[in-house]
């Protein structure tokens, strides 16, 4: 089992940003805060909720995402992460990430603690180094801040990096792009992230485009940033594994792997998702609410349970993304389906087009296919519903009194 975290602060919100999180303010020490402390309080309780139903199976990877988790001191990640290897059984080669901003990883001292507090891997989250473009996305640090804390990272022992960055930002040209992710390699991450920016609705920066306030680079350029970026990622000796991640050889994220081969994974903290033996919940995001189904020990009371099928469907979905991709035996032997024969003509076209590749078993996407995954996941997906869920039989057509079937 794999288990994720989910911090929900931040010092400020990024202007393109969906996820859930609460805005602290730049001047509040995060201990200080009530809401933080209620946090950590409720954190440890819902730690001591699922260790009693599922403390029996072992921990692969432990993952602190946001929000900014490293706003949360070291001494607070070590008992949270104390406790859970006392709930759980957590393996001692268990892979322990922290998300980290650049502007909060400011000193050798606090790296050093993190790592004495079990966090063995960190993801900073760069995005760009240039000044104008962070200023756009409403980052609340500098591009020296990054540089800083990657080495600081280094230097307090860390040997397990990522970096995220993002492409198709504001104002980026290709050029630019190419320039960042070289001096981002001279870094020496381990692993990189690069997300291209995507408009969540209801974020300022979605309004901002839509009202033509600010521009995003033409779609030419945006697919050039992502072909040429992966090229030379690849040829930098970082292995693209996955349509937006690239590693060095061994040091893929195993908490992702996870995710992508259908792993349990426990989901904790407000807005957090769970999937376990096919059952699927997900926290509420207001802390209140989530404390309050927590003490009545119905967090997931309403859990979805994951049909054969859609278990089937997702496989497709998350393996495709990955660059080893799906095993057709595999497919095969859960679906009873053969999904090169029933979809030919559509596996033929991308073939040709150099979309797909088969090879050893495996269907996955080249490349040109990953800069198109959305419309082939999309397409694979219709099909390979429609073979697996039958429509239900049509509604009776009512004439008069009568039905017609
Ligand atoms: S730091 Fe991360 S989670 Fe927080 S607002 Fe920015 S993008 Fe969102």
């Amino acid at each position: 089992m794999i288990v994720y975290i989910h911090v929900p602060f931040c010092r400020t919100r990024c202007r393109y940003c969906a996820f859930h999180s609460t805005a602290l303010g730049r001047g509040v020490n995060p201990v200080s805060s009530p809401l933080v402390r209620d946090y950590v309080d409720t954190l440890l309780l819902e730690l001591a909720y699922w260790g009693d139903r599922f403390g029996g199976k072992e921990i692969q990877t432990v993952f602190w995402g946001g929000g900014t988790p490293s706003l949360l001191p070291p001494r607070i990640i070590g008992v949270v992460l104390e406790r859970l290897a006392r709930c759980f059984k957590l393996s001692s080669k268990a892979e322990i990430t922290l998300e980290a901003n650049p502007e909060s990883l400011r000193s050798k001292n606090l790296a050093v603690e993190y790592r004495a507090a079990g966090v063995n891997r960190l993801s900073i989250g760069i995005q760009t180094l240039d000044e104008t473009m962070l200023r756009v996305i409403g980052r609340a640090h500098k591009g020296s801040d990054s540089l800083h804390a990657a080495f600081t990272a280094r230097e307090a022992g860390f040997s397990n990096i990522n970096l995220d960055v993002m492409w198709g930002l504001p104002g980026q040209g290709v050029r630019q792009w190419l320039q960042g992710l070289k001096d981002i390699v001279r870094m020496e991450p381990n692993h990189i992230s690069t997300y291209g920016l995507t408009l969540e609705p209801g974020t300022d920066m979605e309004t901002a485009c839509r009202e033509g306030r600010v521009t995003l680079p033409p779609e030419r350029d945006q697919s050039l940033m992502f072909m040429e970026g992966a090229a030379f990622l690849e040829a930098a000796g970082y292995l693209h594994y996955e349509i937006s991640n690239f590693a060095r050889m061994g040091f893929q994220c195993r908490h992702n792997l996870g995710y992508w081969e259908g792993l349990n994974y426990l989901g904790m903290g407000p807005s957090a998702t769970s999937t376990i033996s096919g059952r699927r919940w997900t926290n509420p995001s207001d802390q209140q609410a989530w404390e309050s189904k927590l003490r009545a020990g119905r967090l997931d009371d309403n859990a979805e349970i994951l049909n054969p099928a859609t278990r089937a469907l997702e496989m497709l979905m998350l393996r495709l993304r990955t660059s080893r991709g799906l095993r057709l035996k595999a497919w095969r032997k859960i679906t009873g389906h053969d999904l090169l024969a029933n979809n030919k003509k559509l596996v033929q076209a991308m073939h040709e087009n150099g979309l797909i590749r088969i090879r050893n078993g495996y269907l996955s996407l080249t490349r040109s296919g990953m800069l198109v995954s959305n419309t082939i996941l999309a397409n694979l997906f219709e099909r390979a519903e429609a073979a697996l869920m039958p429509a239900p039989n049509p509604a009776p057509v009512l004439e008069g009194n009568v039905a017609v079937s």
